[in-house]
């Protein structure tokens, strides 16, 4: 039987349960207050945005509609290759709705700003975008998220969704992967 256990590979924890959970919190509250009366159309960017998704959603005081989209930037790698492809499209019609798209962790900003400029091309009446996590000091484009969760420097990061090679993700923190880990 092979025993592994993933808490070992992470040599520092960057957002614990606790700060996570109190910062989607707000976010939620924002929101609500936000979007009261425009039913707003949550979109999650599967996978990585997965449980901060059903967190954000569960937490809004609202109504709203959920669709997700799943896109593939990375590959099994830890590194950017800025390509972005659709692997499964929005279910329903977007136009006219009142579009939030909710993302993981923005590194070049190019999934964002690919899948903003995708978007807007189908007329919605507006559209937003929230990211739990945004590395600043990486972006190649020109993009601000409009929520935000935390700021961070140039470090990969895993758990609460964020994968390495598909682990991971049900970390409960957010952590920085040990470098031996993937190099
Ligand atoms: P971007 O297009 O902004 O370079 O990257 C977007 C996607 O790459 C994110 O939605 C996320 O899925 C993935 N990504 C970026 N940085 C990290 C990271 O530090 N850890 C993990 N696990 N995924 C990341
Ligand atoms: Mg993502
Ligand atoms: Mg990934």
């Amino acid at each position: 039987m092979r025993i592994t256990n993933e808490q070992n590979d992470i040599a520092e924890v960057l957002f614990s349960q606790e700060m996570i959970k109190k910062r989607v919190d707000e976010l939620a509250a924002q929101l609500t207050v936000d979007y009261e009366q425009k039913d707003p159309l949550m979109v999650c960017v599967l996978k990585g945005a997965s449980f901060f998704y059903a967190d954000l959603c569960r937490s809004m005081k609202c109504r709203l509609f959920m669709d997700f989209i799943a896109v593939s930037s990375y590959g099994t790698s830890a590194r950017s290759t800025g390509v972005v492809k659709i692997i499964k499209d929005l279910d329903k019609n977007i136009t006219d709705k009142h579009v939030i798209i909710v993302e993981d962790i923005i590194d070049s900003g190019l999934t964002l700003k690919y899948l903003t400029e995708l978007f807007h091309a189908r007329k919605p009446a507006s559209i937003k975008t929230i990211c739990l996590v945004d590395k600043i000091n990486k972006h190649q484009c020109e993009i601000k998220p409009d929520y935000c969760g935390f700021t961070m420097g140039d470090h990969f990061v895993v758990g609460y969704g964020l994968d390495y090679s598909d682990f991971y993700r049900n970390l409960p923190y957010i952590g920085i992967l040990k470098p031996e880990t993937y190099e």
